[in-house]
């Protein structure tokens, strides 16, 4: 990604350790938080070392770990929400409810934009496309910057493995279908960075994955 106006710094947020990301574009350094699940003080310090703007917070789904302290933040900030998709609007809904059971502050909120399959969102020049990947759950979505070869894809995919799917509206058959049909077109030289562990790239996933991998499928 040097050549390109598009910087990243992960940011793990909550016992579960998810990987809030900071997003900016250089050329303007505006920037945008991806999955702010917890943890304000961590990410406010992350922006400020980075000395950019935040523009906007954009969700991948509605889980706690990733969506249970955007609304404190957006308020923060005075920046709107992007995403998820609105299938996971009863996600949102139960922030609260499932905060307390983590240990893991949520708030309830609906978001002031909900994406769908081929919208796009800006965080300052940059452009990203945005995909509509269910299976972990039915509203997630992943953001992909085509210039840079960089996609967030949430808990679509790790490095080694994917999603869990034994949660509500959770659908094996659907994720993997997802990571075929809407990941692998991107590119194998596609960088990602995933809600949990370490980034990695589609094409290492393809060789290695024990779900995914091209072995692994058509077996
Ligand atoms: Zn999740
Ligand atoms: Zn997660």
């Amino acid at each position: 990604m040097t050549d390109t106006p598009l910087r990243a710094a992960i940011v793990p947020v909550t016992a579960i350790e998810q990987n809030c990301t900071l997003i900016w574009c250089t050329a303007t350094m505006k920037a945008a938080v991806v999955d702010p699940g917890g943890d304000l003080p961590l990410i406010l310090s992350a922006i400020e070392q980075a000395g950019v703007t935040v523009e906007k917070i954009l969700l991948t789904h509605g889980h706690i770990d990733h969506a249970g302290e955007a609304k404190p933040l957006a308020e923060q900030l005075g920046v709107p929400i992007e995403g998820p998709h609105e299938d996971d609007r009863f996600w949102l809904a139960r922030l609260d409810e499932d905060g307390r059971n983590w240990g893991i502050r949520g708030v309830v909120f609906e978001p002031d934009r909900w994406l769908a399959d081929g919208d796009t969102v800006m965080v300052g020049d940059l452009t990203l496309d945005v995909y509509h990947t269910p299976g972990h759950t039915a509203g997630h979505v992943i953001f992909h910057h085509a210039p840079s070869r960089f996609a967030q894809v949430g808990d679509v995919l790790f490095q080694g493995s994917v999603g869990r799917t034994d949660l509500p509206q959770g659908n094996h058959k659907q994720l993997l279908e997802s990571i075929v049909a809407k990941l692998w077109p991107l590119g194998d030289d596609t960088a990602f960075i995933p809600g949990h562990g370490k980034p990695s790239t589609f094409a290492h996933e393809r060789a290695h994955n024990m779900f995914v991998s091209d072995r692994a499928l058509s077996a």
